[in-house]
């Protein structure tokens, strides 16, 4: 038989999450603070808790997706005698300080942790381009990689349990810069009759990918650090092209609100001497900021 789960949460994400662990024929069982929520889950053979400590009881990996951090405490918290000898894996999104104190707290009631992050939306779950973030307890993640894989592709990255939720926000900030930028790209071309789609799929998102590229180099100059003068595009030049988007975005009646931060930091960064390098120059600034 396949490892009994139990899932708390019946949101988007954790009705998801009870379907792809019923549809590989793990035994599921799930509580979730409103009744009744996903009744398309009772059709595929679901159990529902009437408590939460019912539902840790019965299965050895317990698997919660929750709104945050506060709800998790709260939810565990009258049950926490009944984690011991589990494994338990929260995929609620939340800080590394907070995934931490979880670990601890998890250890206190004698069960193994592990955090993770989860790189897909709802309707990917199951699917080939989803995966999820894991750290903590690398035992318990080799215990139950196979029936976490139901879920997404699962990547360990780390004993800290913290790690997963500082690298689920990295990637996040990545995804937030473009969809910003991209929101900003949107509202300038759509000051004028330009199609918006025309203009993403024949433009944008070819630009984008292209530049993709870049990114692998300015990793690399910041691990390694760059040759003298190898910045093919160089920052100084970067923040004097920069006042022009600025510029535009006003002309076009478009709130730069988007843009003015990096141009700022472009700024600083060349003040501070560094307008020959290139934009690990910007990383280094940041990391400066406590
Ligand atoms: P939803 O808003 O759809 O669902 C929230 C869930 O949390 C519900 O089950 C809700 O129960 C429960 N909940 C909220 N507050 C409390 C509380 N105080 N006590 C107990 N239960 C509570 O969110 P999602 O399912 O979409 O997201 C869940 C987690 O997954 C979040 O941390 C989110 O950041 C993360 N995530 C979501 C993604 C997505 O695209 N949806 C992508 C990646 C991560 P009730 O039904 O009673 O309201």
């Amino acid at each position: 038989m396949k490892t009994p789960v139990t899932v708390l949460g019946l949101g988007a994400m954790g009705t998801a999450l009870a379907r792809a662990f019923l549809a590989a024929g793990h035994p599921t069982t799930v509580w979730n603070r409103t009744p009744g929520r996903s009744p398309e889950l009772d059709e595929l053979g679901v159990t529902r808790a009437a408590t939460v400590a019912d539902a840790l009881a019965v299965s050895p990996l317990i698997v919660v997706c929750l709104l945050n951090d506060d709800s998790v405490r709260t939810t565990l918290a009258p049950a926490a005698t009944e984690l011991s000898d589990r494994t338990l894996v929260n995929l609620t999104n939340g800080t590394p300080a907070q995934a931490r104190r979880t670990a601890d707290w998890a250890a206190q009631q004698g069960a193994e942790y592990l955090d993770g992050g989860i790189m897909a939306v709802p309707v990917m779950i199951g699917g080939p381009a989803a995966f999820i973030l894991y750290s903590g307890s690398e035992v318990a993640f080799e215990r139950h990689q196979a029936a976490l894989a139901e879920l997404a592709r699962p990547q360990y990255v780390g004993s800290d349990p913290g790690f997963a939720a500082l690298h689920d926000l990295a990637l996040l900030s990545g995804m937030y810069g473009m969809v910003g930028g991209a929101a900003h790209a949107l509202a300038l071309v759509s000051s004028e009759k330009i199609s918006p789609t025309a203009f993403t799929n024949d433009l944008l998102i070819p630009w984008l990918t292209a530049m993709l590229g870049t990114l692998s180099q300015i990793a690399a100059d910041l691990e390694y650090g760059a040759a003298p003068g190898a910045a093919g595009s160089n920052l100084a030049m970067q923040a004097t092209a920069y006042v022009n988007l600025i510029d535009a975005s006003v002309d076009q009646g478009v709130d730069p609100a988007m843009v003015t931060p990096m141009g700022e930091l472009l700024d600083r960064t060349v003040a501070e001497g560094h307008g020959d390098e290139d934009l690990a120059a910007i990383v280094r600034l940041l990391r400066k900021v406590s």
